[in-house]
């Protein structure tokens, strides 16, 4: 099982989407393993984008994600940062396709709705920035049987 690290950005949650952007991960099968409203520092937003200090939109990306609160999720399932990078769909609201969330809920390149790490060696770092230990919980899920197949007794 891997788990990804979600930010709703402020736009999400200013624009009331926070609900229907989690309903689709939920709806997927994926699991809601830690979530946490917090308004981001400058220093943490420095420490989540280390690696686009040097871009031209580092300041305004910067300024966009510490303006308003945003929704840190931590989101869990086979294949789980892959599947939810899919679901969230091209970087650029105005390029992403129809049926992701940046390509249905957003037209804005900057202001696109969501962030979900890039890969297992990024879900860990970020997840350590955003929650503390103890603030991700391992909890059984009652319809898990239905989610998947167990009958191996690894989920497939
Ligand atoms: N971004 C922007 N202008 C750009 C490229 C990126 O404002 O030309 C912002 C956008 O909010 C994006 C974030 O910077 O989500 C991080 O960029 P990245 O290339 O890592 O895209 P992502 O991984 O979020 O799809
Ligand atoms: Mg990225």
């Amino acid at each position: 099982m891997e788990t990804s690290l979600i930010i709703l950005k402020p736009d999400a949650v200013q624009r009331g989407l926070m609900g229907r952007i989690i309903s689709r991960f939920e709806e997927k099968g994926l699991q809601i393993v830690g979530a946490k409203l917090m308004q981001i520092t400058p220093e943490l937003a420095a420490q989540h984008y280390k690696d686009h200090a040097s871009k031209g939109f580092y300041p305004g990306l910067v300024k966009f994600m510490t303006s308003s609160p945003v929704l840190v999720l931590a989101i869990r399932g086979n294949g789980a940062i892959a599947i939810c990078r899919s679901m969230m769909g091209a970087t650029f609201g105005s390029k992403a396709a129809g049926g992701t969330i940046r390509g249905d809920f957003g037209v804005s390149n900057s202001f696109n709705l969501i962030h979900g790490s890039d890969g297992p060696e990024a879900a860990a770092r970020e997840l350590g920035l955003f929650f503390k230990a103890g603030e991700v919980l391992d909890w059984k899920r009652a319809g898990d049987a239905w989610i998947y197949d167990l009958s191996s007794g690894t989920p497939e």
